[in-house]
């Protein structure tokens, strides 16, 4: 009688989300599906790291032949700490995704692929020459910028709690196309063709809307880069107001998916990625 093969063993290889906090992390159960779904032998576990250990942390975990993920607060650090770096990190200044090649720890930041994915799949005529409301200037707010300037958006007009960051934010990386509209309260009267939430807010039921969607003129579509178990409270007012909306689960999906092509390259499962974060969604 053979024993049944043990789900770990001498040859797995090791990958992981690192963050602080990163308990809540969907990125294990999004992976997971995708290594079963493909019969790969490794592992994708969340860990808690701080400041000091986020550098040796992903070095030795990619040099030892697996690799991972990076989430907040350490996306920049981990720019700093790998030898090789794709247009996106040096663009964005942040890594999300760590591997090693021939000897080199090398780093991308897989959510401007995954922005522009989320993009193409709410507006199928996409936002090129269109007007944009990005809300937010931090680390998801700066993957939506280099994303909207590759689709070619016509105007990106950036609103933030802190005007001097949204200042920073189009002064770094607008390409011409962007300009600071002032406060979370700027969007009075625009005729807005997508609005981008990339700020925190939204993540507990109980938070308010981040942006007011009657403010504007005219709102053609609404993408919340926030998710939770519930969805988020900006999109259910945007689809009580009739309007196409979509929380930040499918752009989580296809940033996982380029990074774990990055790892294994192709096939990608997409069905068993989605599957996996649908059934802990609305
Ligand atoms: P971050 O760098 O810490 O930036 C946070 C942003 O939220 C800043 O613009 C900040 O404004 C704003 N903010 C925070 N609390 C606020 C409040 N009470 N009132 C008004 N503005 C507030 O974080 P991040 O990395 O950009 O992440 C932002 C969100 O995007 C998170 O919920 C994250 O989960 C999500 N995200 C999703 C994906 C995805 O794949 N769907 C990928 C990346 C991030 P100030 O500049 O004024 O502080």
């Amino acid at each position: 009688m053979t024993s049944p093969r043990p789900a770990v063993t001498a040859a797995t290889r090791v990958f992981a989300v690192l963050g602080r906090p990163v308990g809540h992390s969907l990125s294990p159960d999004l992976h997971g599906a995708a290594l079963e779904a493909r019969g790969l032998d490794a592992v994708y576990v969340a860990l808690n790291c701080g400041d000091d250990e986020i550098g040796g942390l992903l070095r030795g975990l990619a040099l030892a032949g697996g690799g991972g993920n990076v989430t907040v607060p350490h996306k920049a650090r981990a720019a700093a700490a790998v030898d090789r770096t794709t247009p996106e990190v040096e663009r964005t200044g942040a890594c999300n995704t760590f591997w090693a090649r021939d000897g080199e720890v090398w780093g991308d930041n897989t959510d401007v692929a995954g922005f522009r994915g989320a993009v193409a799949a709410l507006l199928p005529g996409g936002v090129a020459g269109g007007r944009v409301a990005l809300v937010g200037a931090g680390g998801a707010a700066r993957a939506a910028l280099a994303g909207l300037v590759d689709d070619g958006a016509g105007e990106v007009v950036v609103v933030n709690r802190s005007r001097e960051r949204a200042q920073a934010l189009v002064d770094e990386m607008g390409a011409g196309r962007a300009r600071v509209g002032g406060g979370l309260d700027a969007l009075q009267g625009l005729d807005l063709d997508l609005v981008v939430q990339a700020t925190s807010i939204g993540l507990s039921d109980g938070d308010p809307l981040p942006v007011d969607l009657d403010g504007p003129a005219r709102v053609g579509a609404v993408l919340d880069l926030v998710y939770g178990p519930s969805g988020t409270p900006l999109v259910r007012a945007a689809r009580a107001r009739g309007l196409p909306a979509a929380d930040g689960r499918e752009m989580l999906v296809l940033q996982g998916a380029a990074a774990f092509r990055r790892w294994f390259g192709d096939p990608v499962p997409l069905d068993a990625m989605r599957s996996a974060l649908s059934l802990r969604g609305p």
